[in-house]
């Protein structure tokens, strides 16, 4: 099979180049001949976090001194792409949730105790992160949330829930944000903690059953008295939704990333599939027709792509990327969309059969129109900006 791939860009370095032939080789060898396996159980073994971690491809993003690579937003993008061009988005929505979106708040925000004491294990894949902000009540209005954190002698005690935590059943390690101060306003008066497994109080309630994503795994969970120590508050006390929305660009791109990475594979193996399908004579892709709706959403694929280029490029030369990252989010997962179902229409029947990968990709790509920023949330990012 012809991998369909864009040029390398420019912008990435010899490093990244290797990082990315070491991602794919990985994402061969070990990812794409199991995920199906995943699948069906709904987890992730955790020798493949601990591989990955070893081969240094968890804690890319993370300080060189407490076991990361100190790399820029670029790592977080070559990774993303090239988990999901497996083909198995649960597999890359686990891994990135622990990579990128849940470790990251204690390596921008955390005490040096607590990069000591939490990012070694993460950068090596011994623990794994969970990210806890949506409850039942409060998903795209994250400042709405209404989990209480009080301040006692003894150390802070939490209750509230939290649901569709990914990681959150199989996860050691939950960054959970919570209200410390109930008369602040909305986005004030969030604080995050770093909550262990295990800790009195915490209750894994259930593991959804989802449409995609089937390996990784989603869950609901409950704090009843929670108690934690003094030292479990991450940041500053009331900060918790900025850095919140901090992270959330880095998720914003990872998602244009796992939308690229995707996108790619759904076309090559599309671009495949026409050329050794035989109908009327000839195969399907000698059909002009055929072939130039796969060049359309190919177009609209490289966009994405170079959109996502362009974000991690600007976040890391530090500048004021919220509106183009929220472009990104809504343009990148919506056209996500339609490459996944181009593909699975041209592959007639094949393509609505479980198990093969391009009803997989139409299905584990669902999600991102939601997750982490509804398209309408990004949307209205755009506008206030313009
Ligand atoms: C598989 C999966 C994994 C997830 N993983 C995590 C995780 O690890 N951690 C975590 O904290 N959360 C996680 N989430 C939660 C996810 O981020 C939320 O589902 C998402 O933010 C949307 O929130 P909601 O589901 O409450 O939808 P709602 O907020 O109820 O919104 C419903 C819909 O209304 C529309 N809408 C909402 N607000 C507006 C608006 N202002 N303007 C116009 N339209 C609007 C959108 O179409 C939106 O999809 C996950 C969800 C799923 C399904």
């Amino acid at each position: 099979m012809t991998p369909f791939e864009f040029t390398e860009p420019d912008v990435l370095d010899e490093d990244l180049r290797m990082v990315r032939q070491q991602v794919r080789r990985f994402v061969d060898d070990v990812i794409v001949p199991n995920g199906e396996a995943w699948e069906a159980n709904g987890e992730i073994p955790r020798s493949v976090f601990r591989q990955l971690g070893e081969l240094g491809f968890l804690g890319m993003r993370h300080p060189v001194e407490y076991g990361g690579g100190g790399m820029g937003c670029m790592a977080s993008v070559v990774l993303g792409e090239e988990l999901a061009r497996s083909s198995f988005g649960g597999v890359a929505s686990a891994l990135t949730v622990h990579s990128d979106m849940s470790v990251s708040h204690i390596a921008h925000n955390g005490t040096d105790e607590q990069k000591r004491k939490y990012l070694p294990d993460a950068c090596a894949g011994r623990t794994v992160g969970a990210i806890c902000v949506t409850e039942p009540h409060a998903g795209s209005d994250v400042a709405g949330l209404k989990t209480r954190a009080v301040r006692t002698a003894e150390g802070w005690v939490i209750n509230g829930s939290k649901t569709y935590i990914t990681n959150g059943v199989y996860g050691d390690l939950y960054i959970v944000a919570a209200r410390t101060d109930p008369s602040a306003k909305g986005s004030r008066g969030i604080s995050l903690f770093i909550v262990e497994k295990g800790a009195p109080g915490l209750k894994v309630a259930r593991k959804f059953e989802k449409h995609g994503w089937r390996s990784s795994d989603t869950a609901e969970l409950f704090f009843d008295d929670m108690k934690l120590p003094h030292d479990a508050l991450l940041g500053e006390e009331g900060k918790g939704f900025y850095s919140i929305m901090d992270t959330f660009q880095n998720e914003r791109l990872v998602v244009g990333a796992l939308a690229s990475g995707t996108s790619a594979r759904a076309i090559e193996l599309t671009v495949d599939y026409l050329r050794n399908r035989q109908a009327f004579g000839k195969s399907l892709w000698e059909q002009p027709v055929v072939r130039n709706k796969l060049a359309w959403v190919a177009a609209k694929a490289a966009a994405v792509r170079a959109l996502t280029y362009q974000c991690a490029q600007m976040i890391d030369q530090g500048k004021d990327a919220v509106r183009e990252v929220s472009m990104l989010k809504a343009f990148g997962a919506e056209t996500l969309q339609e490459v996944v179902h181009t593909c699975l229409q041209l592959h007639g029947g094949t393509g609505y059969i479980i198990g093969t990968p391009v009803e997989r990709m139409a299905r584990d790509s669902r999600i991102l129109t939601i997750g982490g920023g509804a398209t309408e949330v990004m949307l209205e990012e755009v506008a206030k900006r313009m």
